[in-house]
């Protein structure tokens, strides 16, 4: 059982896309998507479950901090159940300031022990039989 400020277990996945939005649209298209599928947010809602938390990571090499959207994400380098599965697409990437270094190595210097578990990996879900 999960205590207080505890979540149960979740499942977390990065993807790749290519979009004409801009970063602003794309993270109202984000939103609108998390709504459609449940998710409501209240002021104490935010360390609780969520039925879906899209997040934009990275927009090509742009780096923007406006009111509502920061790029990359505030909490990338912190987070290993981020970094793992974006290592698992994207390892060279380049992430643009003020971070300024390849996913590679932030995931090796990542100070997040939190355990992971693989459900999948893109070779599984591309039908190599890998895992
Ligand atoms: P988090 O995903 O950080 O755990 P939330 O999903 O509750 O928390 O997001 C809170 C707000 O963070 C969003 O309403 C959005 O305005 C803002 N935000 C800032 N930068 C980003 C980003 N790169 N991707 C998604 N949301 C972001
Ligand atoms: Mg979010």
């Amino acid at each position: 059982m999960p205590g207080a400020r505890e979540q149960a277990d979740f499942l977390n996945a990065v993807c790749a896309v290519d979009t004409k939005l801009s970063p602003e649209e794309l993270l109202t298209a984000c939103l609108a998507i998390e709504t459609k599928c449940g998710r409501t947010r209240t002021p104490d809602s935010r360390w609780e479950s969520r039925t879906l938390d899209l997040d934009i990571l990275l927009y090509g090499n742009i780096s923007l901090s406006s009111g509502n959207l920061t790029i990359p994400h505030g909490r990338i380098a912190g987070r290993n159940f981020v970094l793992v599965p974006l290592a698992e697409i994207r390892p060279d990437l380049h992430i643009p300031a003020p971070i300024d270094t390849s996913v590679q190595y932030l995931l090796n210097q990542c100070p997040d022990t939190g355990a992971l578990h693989l459900v999948s990996s893109r070779a599984s879900l591309l039908g190599d039989e890998i895992i």
